[in-house]
């Protein structure tokens, strides 16, 4: 048995009380129903666009820096935050079994971030 009370309901879109005919109508309308999963769907593509924004970028600062230097490829992490780069951002982990550090990989290349200087390595997979 449905009381009267459990069909009325608060619809996401517009936020307006409305009676729904089935009890499990969310939305007032099929227009404010679309609204809704357009608007859940431009947001989704707008995440994914900037994260793929930062990842392209990274790479192209870990490119940049890995054919700039010769030796070591080391730069100190402030460096390479003003240059642009975002740590936070990486594709995968990787653990290096003998030493137990952990390797942030960028594509075709990956980072280790030494915290007792301060400092981050660039690797490239070849
Ligand atoms: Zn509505």
């Amino acid at each position: 048995m449905y009381l009267v009370e459990d069909y009325i309901k608060i619809c996401p879109t517009c936020e307006n009380e409305f009676e729904a005919r089935r009890a499990d109508q969310e939305f007032c309308s099929v227009q404010h129903k679309s609204e809704y999963h357009n608007q859940r769907a431009r947001t989704k593509r707008s995440i994914f666009k900037e994260v793929d924004n930062y990842l392209h970028r990274n790479r192209d600062i870990l490119d940049r820096l890995f054919f700039l230097s010769e030796g070591e490829k080391k730069f100190s992490r402030s460096y390479m935050i003003n240059a642009g780069f975002k740590p936070s951002f990486f594709n995968g982990i990787k653990t290096e079994r003998s030493t137990g550090h952990k390797l942030f990989l960028v594509y075709d290349y990956a980072f280790m971030y030494d915290s007792s200087t301060d400092e981050i390595k660039i690797y490239k997979n070849e």
